[in-house]
């Protein structure tokens, strides 16, 4: 059976590069991908595979029912772009102004896409049921996988598996991770109400921007004084904004940045730290302080069965070259809720470009991938859904 899987999807490679291609030249931004959806629903249409649309906003979802008995596996994938302008100079590059996808979640679709055909044309001798979760809004909080679980797209789920394609990571090769394989990120805002003033007389001032100076510096202890060493946690400030000219004093400061931790303890640690400085500087400052902490994506959390048998699958891939063990990756994932509801796992699939001078990283206006991963990831995804029924 998977012999004659993998056949059928090196068959198609030619079609899942045209569709990648495709999806590439008309990019749409989270929450307003309905030609996509549409795309992606007329694909099974024509083909003859019951499909749902609007699930749970633009999230599509078709079913492939195997001629035989056995488990419902679902697979992930996201057709997303983002709002950054391609810079890429190829025949494939984005026609949409200032949307792009360059995270590879066109790849992904059509990955998912070809693979779903195929398992449509072996579905006499299929066991189980295939869901094929095509996500709106990965990139964009709240995400679409909430909305999406919520309309039902896990209903009857026993087990769900999804891969990224990694730009900087080697093509063809596979990264699993037990537990935490995708940070938790999570969003603050500090907002310091001082006392403006004359820049000649601060005596009369609470001036908002050393204020905000000392909360810059003592927001960096939390992650090296109070998170413990062996637990990966950041915390970055990337805005500090007290407008005013060169002889006045800063009225207020606005200081926005990002936390990211992997377990769930560490980051209501951090929220719980912050929370405590900023009003211990209110207080030895007399000012007020308003902290705001909005919690994003929780982290991807792989079950240990699943991503065990995940690396076994992978190992007896052809096309496969290797199979490691991820490093925990600090970007965000909302594939994390799906794994609240089932077991599952998520893993990378390696898409280097050869030429490493065409290698960036995701969310870059030159992002590009290997198409060739597109293969490696079908075939996988295909083995180990195939696979959980123990045959083969
Ligand atoms: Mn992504």
């Amino acid at each position: 059976m998977l012999n004659e899987l993998y056949g059928k999807l090196e068959d198609k490679y030619e079609d899942m590069v045209q569709i990648r291609r495709y999806l590439h030249m008309n990019p749409e931004p989270s929450f307003k991908e309905t030609k996509t959806a549409k795309y992606i629903a007329d694909f099974y249409r024509e083909l003859g595979v019951d499909v749902r649309t609007d699930v749970g906003g633009n999230g599509v979802v078709a079913v492939v029912k195997g001629g035989k008995p056995g488990k419902t596996v679902a697979l992930r994938a996201d057709f997303d772009a983002l709002p950054i302008q391609d810079e890429k100079d190829c025949e494939y590059k984005s026609t949409v102004e200032g949307v792009m996808h360059a995270c590879g979640h066109d790849g992904h679709t059509a990955t998912l896409l070809t693979l779903g055909k195929t398992l449509h044309e072996l579905q006499a001798d299929l066991p189980g049921t295939y869901v094929l979760i095509h996500q709106h809004a990965e990139e964009y909080q709240p995400g679409g996988a909430i909305s999406m679980i919520e309309d039902g797209c896990l209903d009857g789920v026993d087990v769900i598996f999804g891969t990224h394609l990694w730009s900087t990571k080697p093509s063809h090769h596979i990264e699993y991770r037990t537990g935490p394989i995708m940070a938790a990120a999570d969003r603050f805002e500090i907002n310091v109400k001082g006392r403006g003033g004359h820049g000649a007389m601060p005596h009369e001032t609470k001036d908002a921007v050393a204020i905000g100076a000392q909360l810059v510096t003592a927001l960096q202890q939390v992650v090296s004084r109070r998170v413990d060493p062996l637990e990966p946690a950041v915390l970055s400030i990337g805005t500090f904004k007290a407008e005013n000219a060169f002889n006045i004093i800063a009225d207020e400061a606005l200081l926005h940045g990002t936390v990211r931790t992997f377990s769930e303890g560490t980051r209501v640690l951090v929220e719980q730290e912050m929370r405590r400085i900023c009003e211990g500087m209110a207080a030895a400052s007399s000012c007020s302080i308003d902290f705001e902490f909005v919690r994003g994506y929780p982290a991807v959390d792989n079950h240990e069965a699943e991503t065990l048998y995940l690396k076994k699958t992978a190992e007896q891939v052809p096309g496969v070259k290797e199979v490691n063990e991820s490093a925990p990756q600090m970007g965000g994932e909302d594939f994390a809720y799906y794994l609240h509801h089932v077991p599952g796992t998520f893993f990378f699939t390696g898409a280097m470009l050869e030429d490493e001078s065409r290698v960036y990283p995701h969310h870059h206006p030159r992002f590009d991938f290997d198409e060739r991963a597109m293969l490696v990831a079908a075939k996988t995804l295909g083995a180990a859904a195939v696979g959980v029924h123990g045959e083969d």
